[in-house]
This record gives C-alpha cells, sequence and structure tokens, in this order.
C-alpha cells in the first residue's frame, strides 16, 4: 500500500528558556525548531521506517529549509512541499507557564505555512497515498479543505484507510462550514487520535461512553485517547478496550507528545503490529519526545524506542 500523507502546517518554533517568563521582556530563546503538527507527525512516521510525505508550504528562507532538510533526512518525502517566493516561513513562540501550560505566538496563515493549494505535486502525493492522516489544526488554513477532500476522495477509490487527530481549535469549530468539514473527515475515519474533550468534539456529544458509541455507529473502528502523563487507551469497535501505562519521565517539553503518539501508533498498525503492541510505542515514542527539547526532537526510530522501552519505567 501506499504512504501515509498529511496535509498542514510547517513552522519554525522558538522558545523562550524560562518557565514563567512572559514575551513582554527581553529573554534568552532558543531555537528554530522544525515544527508544526503535520510536519512533527511525519517525521516519526518516517523515523519509524514508514513511508510517509507530507503537503505543506515553507518559505525561501533559512526557516523553510531547516524542516525540509530535517524531514528529508529523517526519510519524508517533501516532493509536495512547496517553496513560497515571498511570504517567510510560519513560526510559533512558545512560552511555559510555571504550571506546565503553554501559551503561543503564532505566525500561521499569514505565512507561508498558510499557502497550501492543490498544485500538481500535492495531486502526485495525494494520488499515490495508501493512507490520510487528517490534523484538526490543518482546518485554520484556507486552501486546506481543498486537499482534504481530494485526498480522501482519492484514499477511497484506492481502498486506503484514513486517521484524523482532531486537534482543531475550539474557535474554528463554532463556524458552521469548518465544522461541517470536520464532521465530514470524522465520518470517513478509520482511527481517530484524541486527546482529553477532543473526543467530545469529534463525537458530537458528551460522555466517554455516549462519544465512543457515536463514533463507531458512524464507521470508526479504533480510537486511541491519549492522557498525557496517565498513557493512553484503545478502544475498539469490536469492543476491546486496552489500556497502555505512561513511561515514568521528566517532562522537559511536551510539545508534539501527541503527534509522536499518533505517528507511532499508526504507522504500529500499518505495519501488522496488534493493538496493544503499537500502544506500547506509541506511548513510549510520545513519553520520549516530551524528555527532549524541541518538538521533533525526540522523535525515535525503533532502535530507539526498544532501547527506551528496556530502560524506562512503567506507572
Ligand atoms: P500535544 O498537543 O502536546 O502534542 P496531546 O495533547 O495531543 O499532545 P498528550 O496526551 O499530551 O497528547 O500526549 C500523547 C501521549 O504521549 C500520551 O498519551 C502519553 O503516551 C505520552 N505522554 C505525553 N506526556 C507524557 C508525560 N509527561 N509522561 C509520560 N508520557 C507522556
Amino acid at each position: 500500500l501506499g504512504p501515509t500523507v498529511t496535509i498542514g502546517e510547517i513552522l519554525v518554533e522558538i522558545m523562550a528558556e524560562t518557565p514563567g517568563v512572559g514575551f513582554l521582556e527581553p529573554q534568552p530563546l532558543t531555537g528554530p525548531y522544525p515544527s508544526g503538527a503535520p510536519a512533527i507527525f511525519i517525521d516519526q512516521v518516517a523515523r519509524l521506517g514508514g513511508a510517509a510525505g507530507i503537503v505543506g508550504c515553507v518559505g525561501h528562507d533559512d526557516f523553510g529549509r531547516l524542516n525540509i532538510e530535517r524531514l528529508q533526512r529523517d526519510g519524508a518525502d517533501v516532493s509536495a512541499i512547496s517553496i513560497h517566493p515571498e511570504l517567510p516561513t510560519g513560526s510559533a513562540f512558545v512560552r511555559y507557564r510555571p504550571d506546565g501550560a503553554r501559551d503561543f505566538v503564532f505566525n500561521l496563515t499569514r505565512s507561508a505555512a498558510g499557502q497550501i493549494s492543490l498544485d500538481d505535486a500535492a495531486k502526485a502525493l495525494l494520488d499515490r497515498a495508501g493512507h490520510l492522516h487528517v490534523m484538526g489544526s490543518a482546518l485554520s488554513i484556507p486552501g486546506a479543505w481543498d486537499l482534504i477532500r481530494y485526498g480522501l476522495d482519492r484514499i477511497a477509490e484506492c481502498g486506503g484507510s484514513v486517521s484524523l487527530d482532531p486537534n482543531a481549535r475550539k474557535e474554528l469549530l463554532s463556524s458552521h462550514e469548518a465544522a461541517g468539514q470536520f464532521a465530514a473527515i470524522v465520518a470517513e475515519a478509520d482511527l481517530l487520535l484524541p486527546s482529553g474533550d477532543e473526543l467530545f468534539a469529534a463525537a458530537g456529544c458528551e460522555g466517554e461512553e455516549a462519544a465512543l458509541a457515536a463514533l463507531f455507529d458512524q464507521g470508526v473502528s479504533e480510537i486511541a485517547l491519549k492522557r498525557g502523563d496517565k498513557g493512553a487507551t484503545v478502544f475498539r469497535h469490536s469492543g476491546e478496550r486496552t489500556d497502555g501505562a505512561a513511561f515514568q519521565v521528566e517532562e522537559i517539553d511536551p510539545t508534539g507528545a501527541g503527534d509522536c503518539f499518533g505517528a507511532a501508533y499508526l504507522t504500529c498498525r500499518r505495519m501488522g503490529f496488534p493493538p496493544d503492541r503499537a500502544l506500547l510505542y506509541a506511548n513510549a515514542a510520545g513519553a520520549r519526545n516530551v524528555t527532549r527539547k524541541g518538538p521533533m526532537e525526540g522523535a525515535g526510530s525503533f532502535d530507539e524506542l526498544d532501547a527506551f522501552i528496556a530502560n524506562t519505567s512503567r506507572a
């Protein structure tokens, strides 16, 4: 089957070094790091040896080159990353509050990241995809829906599969149009990778049991529910439930954990691993990633994840 393909924002992240210090005064910053939820996701798929490609757009600048070189080095297909001649690569400045919460200053929709479109290179990649992974966050980009719709149609034609990380911004889903697009993706998804309340947003109702039932009724076959430092649980349409305990790590930088988790779970399932083994690698990928500064710096290969699993205790 063809590669796992995703669509959306490619950014650099620059972070405040000292937790609790806002951006209102000069302070030490670190970065740039390659970033953007779809980019982190696809990098982790590629690091595991899965065929992987991304549709995105960067500027004609060092930040764009940094991303393309990293994704290429890690084995992702970068043929559908276009280079915008004028706009700069998108960016995210992040700072951590003392309680671990994050605040972002994004330059997304008015940067190259916001300029993705259904061009020839994007069509060529989507035409050969065997799996489409949709990031809810990408729906913030005006051109994303055309690409997602095209990708969903190609996947339906070739008998491939679809996953969704429903990490769309809450404010976005209050728009009638975006909510309709989001619901259409849920209806075509085989695997969902929600975190916390995103389960309810995807289901359109509250309560874990009711939400799971509503999603299985729509044809979803597996739901991997991420619970941060509490690990994760996989629910299957067949009624099976698999709990995966979290690995005990010191959290240095939480950004990207969910993307690495999702990439590892999906890649393992596409490689034919059973859910419990896929969940073990997914929990390991998420936990390993939070131990490194930079959103995709902790994305690991199978050898690195095996070493991490062997040397890390679980809650
Ligand atoms: P993000 O938006 O930051 O990428 P998310 O909210 O989508 O993340 P989380 O639930 O925070 O997803 O993390 C995904 C997975 O990563 C968890 O289910 C868990 O396996 C692992 N993980 C995340 N944080 C930790 C932690 N502090 N300790 C151990 N494992 C963690």
